[in-house]
Order: structure tokens, then C-alpha cells, then sequence
């Protein structure tokens, strides 16, 4: 075949493909694109470790799979559960899996901008974000301004329409835990004529919902609490149902839809996840909310237990009335997320907390069943030191994860003391 777009699989209204797009989140992250396998009747997706198909007849494919680069069974299954995740009750989206997070925003930022276009990024945006904008697109001609989006004013004033294509969001922020007004900034980006792309790594699709809130494409790193394991490197996009990319702006092939130009890039610069990475990734989705809740509980308690400790500078966690993000995410969150940063008061304080804790894993990353902790400006984040984005010294966050909450409540108070 010699169309231009990847074949997709067919998706048949039939009964062995229901429509999942009314139930609740837990049914729809276990069952959307999960139709037990034809042949054997397996009720998990198998693992389709094939590059290729075999054709009945030159063009004769079954079920428009041709080539795993364009399209995989395991990595279809893993990107309707996320389409459904994300879209809003009773509607879709399309969802598209990758390597990374970061090749997924990669994938985007090459879809939606050209040279001389500008972008607004959050001033805290995760590091690995920032640089891809400033050292990789910034070389190729992409303009990027860097504001912070709790201030409606000054985002307003970084948009100049007709250059500004993209409103890139990400609430909370890593690692300060910034929190901004989807409904709002979507607003803005559309009264500019940019897309509104939300990073919803942090709050995941069961938090927070970014395309009901007006979200023209919702990021992921799945590598973090969808894949909950740190076991899996891995990246999604899912694109609002009806998305047209901004401006005048047509994909390479033809149309104005943002999901179909995602689709020509996913497939055609290849960075998508492999049959592997994409079971273990769907096998993560399928605990989400659970694990979760389990996260919001944890947190809350790891937050209040800092908050009250004398030697702690100051707690970072949107779930504290003291944070300035506190009732708008208790509107637009339905719970607080797993993550909780704190100034420790020096820097030498922060490298010390982060050497003494056992429970609590020094390492990179998040979103896993086991709590981590670490120290930003030396690790995540040392790629923006320097920068507008440079953080703290004494700042430490923790990943708190879902084992029992008073072995990591004596963990902390063991290496604080
Ligand atoms: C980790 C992370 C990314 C990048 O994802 P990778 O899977 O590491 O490429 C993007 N955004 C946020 C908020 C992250 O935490």
C-alpha cells in the first residue's frame, strides 16, 4: 500500500469490540481496547513481538496491520486504553504510544510548529521539556517564551497571535508542584489561535481530566505513574476528538486534523513503543486507580507529617491549604497526586535527608509503587541550572509511593533527625 498515513486497525461495532466510552474510569482503563484475543479467547492482549504481517494478496491485510512500526496489536490495545483513559465521558480521542515521554513530545512539537513559530512554555516546566524546546528546537528555528501560567496576565502577554502556536501546560509541575488553570489557559490559547498541550504526567487521567477542562492534546510520560513499576521507559499523546492543528497550518498529508497529522509522524519518524514496553505499560494502566488512591492517602500523610516537622523550611503539596494552587486543584483534581517537595533549608540539609533514607529510594523518576526521593537541582533538573528554570538547592521531592504509610512517615523522621 502506498497511502501516506499508517493503516490503522479497523475498530468494528460489534460485540467483540464494545463501546466503553460511558463507563467509569477502573472499567474503562481495564476494558477499553481489550477485547479478548480472537483466536484463543486470551483475556489480556498478547504480546505481539512480530515486525510484520503476512498479506493475503498484495494489499490484503488483516486487520490493517502491515508493519509494526505503523501499527502493532499490543501497542493498538495499549493506545485505545489511553484514548479512553483521557477522553471525556461519552466521546473519543486517539491515542498514540512512543518510546518516551520525551519522544512523544517530540513527535508533537514537530506535528504542530515550523520554523519562525513560537511557543509559551510553563517556567517550571520538567527539565527534560525545556531543553528539547530550547537546545533541539530552538536550533531549528522555534522561538520559545518561559512564563509563569498561575499568572493569566502575563501568559496573555506572551501569546502574540498568529506566531504563538502551542500553550504548553503542565499542572502540577515538576518539581514544584505549580498549579494552573487548564479551562482557563485553553481560553487564552484558542483566543491566540494555539493548541493547548497538557503535560498530565503528574495528576494522571484519573485525577485530571485536561481535554474536558479544553485540552487540545494530553502528554504523558508513561514511564511514571501509568506504568507505576519503574519498570518501563514510555511515552503517549492523546488528541482530542476533532483537533485541528493551529494556524494555517496543514499536516504532510493534507488535512488539518491533529490527530492524523500525530499519526503521520508517529509513523513516519518511528519513535514508537515496541510490543514489550507497551504490554507492560497497559498492564500498569489496569491498576491506575487504585494504586492511585493509595498515592493521594500517602502523600497527604508524608505532606502533613512535613509540614509539622521543625526542621522543615517549607512543604510543597498541593493537598495543604497553605499551597497557592490549594482550592483550584481541589476543583479541577480529584485528588492531590502522589508527589510532595519540600525546602529542607540548605543545600547540604537536602543532600543529607536524601542520603539517610531507607525506605525511600535516591534515585531519578516517579510515579512508582515504591517511594523515591531526590534532589533536583543536582539530578532531575540539573539540565536547566543556569536557566529561568533553575530551582532551589535545599529543594528535595519525594515520589511517595504505596507501601504502608508509617514505615515511610519513621523513614523521614529517622533521616530529619
Ligand atoms: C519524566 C517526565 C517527562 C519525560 O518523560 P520520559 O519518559 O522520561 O521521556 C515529561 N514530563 C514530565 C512531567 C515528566 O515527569
Amino acid at each position: 500500500m502506498s497511502t501516506e498515513q499508517p493503516h490503522r486497525p479497523e475498530q468494528p461495532s460489534d460485540p467483540a469490540h464494545p463501546d466503553w466510552s460511558s463507563t467509569g474510569f477502573a472499567t474503562r482503563a481495564i476494558h477499553a481496547g481489550q477485547d479478548p484475543e480472537a483466536t484463543t479467547g486470551a483475556v489480556v492482549p498478547p504480546i505481539y513481538q512480530v515486525s510484520t504481517y503476512k498479506q493475503d494478496g498484495v494489499g490484503g491485510l488483516r486487520g490493517g496491520y502491515e508493519y509494526s512500526r505503523s501499527a502493532n496489536p499490543t501497542r493498538t490495545a495499549l493506545e485505545e486504553a489511553l484514548a479512553a483513559a483521557e477522553a471525556p465521558a461519552g466521546s473519543t480521542a486517539r491515542g498514540f504510544a512512543f518510546a518516551s515521554g520525551l519522544a512523544a513530545e517530540d513527535t508533537l512539537l514537530r506535528a504542530v510548529l515550523r520554523p519562525g513559530d513560537h511557543l509559551v512554555v510553563p517556567d517550571d516546566a520538567y527539565g527534560g521539556t525545556y531543553r528539547l524546546v530550547a537546545r533541539v528546537f530552538g536550533p531549528w528555528g522555534i522561538d520559545h517564551t518561559a512564563v509563569d501560567l498561575t499568572d493569566l496576565a502575563a501568559v496573555g502577554a506572551a501569546l502574540e497571535p498568529g506566531r504563538t502556536r502551542v500553550l504548553w501546560v503542565e499542572t502540577p509541575t515538576n518539581p514544584l508542584l505549580g498549579v494552573s488553570d487548564i479551562r482557563a489557559l485553553a481560553g487564552l490559547a484558542h483566543d491566540a489561535g494555539a493548541v493547548l498541550v497538557v503535560d498530565n504526567t503528574f495528576a494522571t487521567p484519573y485525577l485530571q481530566q485536561p481535554i474536558a477542562l479544553g485540552a487540545d492534546v494530553v502528554v504523558h510520560s508513561t514511564t511514571k505513574y501509568i506504568g507505576g513499576h519503574s519498570d518501563v521507559v514510555g511515552g503517549a499523546l492523546v488528541v482530542a476528538d476533532g483537533a485541528q492543528l493551529p494556524g494555517d497550518l496543514s499536516s504532510p498529508t493534507g488535512t488539518r486534523d491533529l490527530a492524523d497529522a500525530a499519526a503521520f509522524h508517529q509513523n513516519s519518524s518511528g519513535a514508537v513503543a515496541g510490543p514489550f514496553d507497551a504490554w507492560l505499560t497497559l498492564r500498569g494502566l489496569k491498576t491506575l486507580a487504585v494504586r492511585m488512591d493509595r498515592h493521594n492517602a500517602n502523600a497527604a500523610a508524608v505532606a502533613q507529617f512535613l509540614d509539622e516537622h521543625p526542621g522543615v523550611r517549607e512543604v510543597i503539596y498541593p493537598g495543604l491549604k497553605s499551597h497557592p494552587g490549594h482550592e483550584l486543584a481541589a476543583q479541577q483534581m480529584t485528588g492531590f497526586g502522589g508527589m510532595v517537595s519540600f525546602r529542607a533549608g540548605s543545600e547540604a540539609k537536602a543532600l543529607e535527608i536524601c542520603a539517610r533514607t531507607r525506605v525511600f529510594t535516591l534515585a531519578e523518576s516517579l510515579g512508582g509503587v515504591e517511594s523515591l526521593i531526590e534532589h533536583p537541582g543536582r539530578m532531575t533538573h540539573g539540565s536547566v541550572a543556569g536557566t529561568a528554570l533553575e530551582v532551589p538547592d535545599d529543594l528535595v521531592r519525594l515520589s511517595v509511593g504505596i507501601e504502608d504509610v508509617a514505615d515511610l512517615l519513621a523513614d523521614l523522621e529517622a533521616a530529619l533527625a
